[in-house]
């Protein structure tokens, strides 16, 4: 079984093989894989924050998100992510 640290590692090891350079922090880059939500886990340490603190703040994440899994609830609001993306909108 993958844990949170397993798949962040993995996820790197992905980034890697494909070619991702760091140039500029939030520059363009090749590819870029996050840890969105683990199930209803909260996880703060120093490097792997879940939820992701972008998750839902971001309309790219939340709009497609919304489309696949409405009913998600984020652990920390306790909204899911169709209302989340709701009261983002208005
Ligand atoms: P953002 O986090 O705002 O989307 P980014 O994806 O461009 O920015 P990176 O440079 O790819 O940031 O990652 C920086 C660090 O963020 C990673 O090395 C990782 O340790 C940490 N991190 C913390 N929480 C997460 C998460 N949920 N998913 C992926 N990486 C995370
Ligand atoms: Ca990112
Ligand atoms: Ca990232």
């Amino acid at each position: 079984i993958l844990r949170p640290a397993g798949l962040l590692a993995e996820l790197n090891r992905i980034e890697a093989t494909l070619g991702r350079e760091r140039i500029i922090h939030w520059g363009p880059r090749t590819v870029d894989l996050d840890i969105l939500f683990w199930g209803d886990l909260i996880l703060d340490t120093e490097t792997l924050t879940i939820p992701h603190p972008g998750a839902c703040e971001r309309l790219f994440v939340l709009e497609p998100l919304a489309e696949l899994v409405p009913d998600l609830v984020d652990p920390r609001s306790g909204k899911t992510v169709a209302e989340i993306l709701e009261s983002l909108r208005s």
